[in-house]
């Protein structure tokens, strides 16, 4: 993890802001960054499609399984969120809080505009015909966000991308177990799940490359973009993921997967340092 300057709040901080990012933008592969930022992402979408093999053999997961899926998603987003808040505090703190309320605001809007505010993301029931189509909406929205985690992380550094790009790509399995076993519930194959499950997480890849265009062309916007990944990630876990799963495996067990696997990210991100 970066490190942050040692007076945040003097001009010199402010100074550092802007040069801090242009650091990183070498490789030392021979690697073009923006290429290494759009492999980087695809592999981590392209883990969604492990997602499906817990039902490999089976048409239905026990509730109280895809419950634990859902918390070992949340603590692989929490931990990641809580990397970047510390990222973002070496660079300007106020923009990042902006941008954490604008990554709300936006997760708020689209949620709003898409008319999946009240969803339940993991009904198991048939209840309407739109219901899968609906979670796929829903999903696709949600990698978004976490593409623009992965971009503003390759901004503060190559490395700590590759970290961010790593820790997202395993979230990306148990979330798209569960996608799964709702699209296997209606019918679908487990290859045509884990077909879709990587579809839903395209715009991963396409938000980190444009994030990470971004930042490098403009590093203003550097905090700006931290603070948005930070404060969606969070309301997304907050507004998405937790509600539902602690009616499918109890709240203990909920609260202990989501913090053990939150708590492995940070630790390993502060190892890899
Ligand atoms: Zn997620």
């Amino acid at each position: 993890m970066p490190r942050p300057p040692r007076n945040r709040s003097s001009r010199a901080a402010a100074d550092h802001a802007s040069s801090e990012p242009e650091r990183h933008y070498h490789p030392r592969t021979p690697l073009d960054s923006t290429l290494f930022v759009l492999l980087s992402s695809a592999v981590a979408a392209l883990m969604a499609g492990l997602g499906p093999l817990p039902l490999l053999g089976r048409d239905r997961l026990p509730t109280v399984a895809i419950g634990w899926a859902n918390a070992l998603a949340a603590g692989l987003m929490l931990g990641p969120a809580y990397l970047l808040m510390a990222a973002g505090l070496a660079y300007l703190p106020t923009s990042g809080a902006l941008g954490a309320v604008l990554g709300i605001g936006f997760v708020w809007l689209t949620h709003h505009a898409a008319g999946t505010e009240d969803l339940d993301l993991n009904q198991r029931e048939r209840v309407s015909d739109v219901y899968g189509y609906q979670v796929m909406l829903i999903n696709t929205l949600h990698s978004a966000w976490e593409g623009v985690a992965i971009g503003a992380a390759m901004g503060v550094g190559l490395p700590f991308g590759a970290f961010m790009a790593v820790a997202i790509g395993v979230h990306n399995v148990p979330e798209a177990t569960v996608l799964s076993a709702i699209l296997r519930e209606r019918g679908v194959r487990g290859g045509q799940a884990a077909m879709l499950s990587i579809a839903t997480d395209v715009p991963q890849v396409l938000m980190a490359v444009v994030v990470f265009s971004v930042v490098r062309a403009a590093p203003a916007f550097l905090p700006w973009s931290i603070g948005f990944a930070f404060g969606s990630l969070v309301y997304l876990v907050l507004a998405e993921l937790l509600p539902q799963c602690y009616r499918q495996a109890g709240r203990t067990s909920m609260a202990l997967v989501t913090l053990v696997a939150m708590g492995m990210v940070v630790l390993l991100g502060g190892l890899a340092g």
